[in-house]
């Protein structure tokens, strides 16, 4: 692999950034990556664990003369990032983000950059459910899906570019609309994770199951639900504000998925119940195969999501 960007910002060090560190130094892909965070304490632990070449305590010294701009900070923060970095920005930087909702970050972002800049926003389809600078690992993108949202900018050797490192990065890259992008994380991220926090919050809720047997049969299915609510909560506050249109529409739908799969079961309606499992299997055999998830049948997908 080659060298792709001179120098690279990461705004936010947290665990997609540290990650993008970890990946970008495996591949060699930017001479020099300059780190910024807002927390003194953040700041001090990248020092210690060598995440990035350079950590600057100012937000604008850390973008100044860089090739490429991260916006690694959670989705409701952006277009305040933005607006403190513009006018520190190199003409012909590219600006891009890893934000997990597109149409509300363009939004906030898009009004703050200079035209001199190329604004290419992403979106890694990788995570796990622990954050902060320590969580990070270099082989958190490798076989996923980056979206990159081309449509900001005229410039297609800036979208190349930024293609190429997610490539060298691991990562699979497509090009999508940010409307169409919302609308698919809605149906395959988002409500997900509202699900399995209203699961958990429910069994929390149940005082007839103890605590302890909760914790002990989890691995019959709540185990995963429990991984998946223990992820961050402003991260995922920001992704339920900042997409409302999508996740209400599809949690419409869900509620009347599950009320007729209530309905089946006060019935006694076997058929239904049976050959609804049967498309959903279907639809996990197509994530198998597709490489996006291991059969093994501890649920053994260790750190991605
Ligand atoms: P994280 O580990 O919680 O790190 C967030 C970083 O943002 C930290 O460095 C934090 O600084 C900084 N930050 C938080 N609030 C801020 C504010 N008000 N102003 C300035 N900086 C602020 O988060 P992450 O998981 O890396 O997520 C970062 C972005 O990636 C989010 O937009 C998220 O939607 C997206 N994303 C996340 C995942 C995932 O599964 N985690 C997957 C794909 C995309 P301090 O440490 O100094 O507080």
């Amino acid at each position: 692999m080659s060298q792709v960007y001179d120098r690279v910002a990461l705004i936010g060090l947290g665990l997609i950034a540290s990650s993008m560190f970890w990946a970008i130094k495996r591949g060699g892909l930017a001479g020099e990556v300059v780190g910024y965070a807002r927390s003194q304490e953040t700041r001090d632990t990248a020092r210690r664990i060598g995440l990035c070449d350079r950590v600057e305590d100012d937000i604008q010294a850390a973008v100044k003369d860089a090739d490429l701009v991260v916006l690694c900070v959670p989705v409701g923060v952006m277009g305040a990032v933005a607006e403190q970095i513009a006018p520190a920005l190199k003409a012909g930087a590219t600006v891009t983000d890893v934000g997990s909702v597109k149409k509300n970050v363009i939004e906030a972002v898009a009004p703050h950059l200079p035209n001199s800049v190329h604004f290419v926003p992403g979106h890694p389809l990788a995570g796990t459910e622990h954050s902060g600078p320590e969580s990070g690992f270099a082989e958190l993108f490798d076989n996923r899906w980056c979206l990159l949202i081309t449509d900001q900018t005229a410039d297609r050797s800036a979208a190349d570019d930024l293609a190429r490192l997610w490539r060298g990065m691991g990562s699979n890259v497509e090009e999508m609309e940010a409307d169409h992008h919302d609308l698919v994380l809605a149906v395959t991220s988002h409500t997900p994770h509202l699900i399995a926090y209203t699961m958990v919050g429910v069994a929390d809720d149940l005082r007839r199951v103890s605590e302890s047997e909760v914790i002990k049969y989890s691995a019959s299915g709540f185990r995963d639900f429990t991984r998946i609510a223990a992820s961050d909560p402003t991260m995922w506050r920001d992704v339920f504000l900042s997409n409302k249109e999508a996740t209400l529409e599809i949690l419409g739908r869900f509620t009347e998925e599950l009320f007729a799969l209530q309905r089946a079961i006060r019935q006694g309606d076997g058929d239904h119940l049976h050959d609804y499992f049967t498309r959903t299997r279907a639809i996990r055999r197509g994530i198998v195969e597709a490489g996006q998830d291991t059969d093994a049948p501890d649920f053994g997908r260790g750190k991605a999501l």
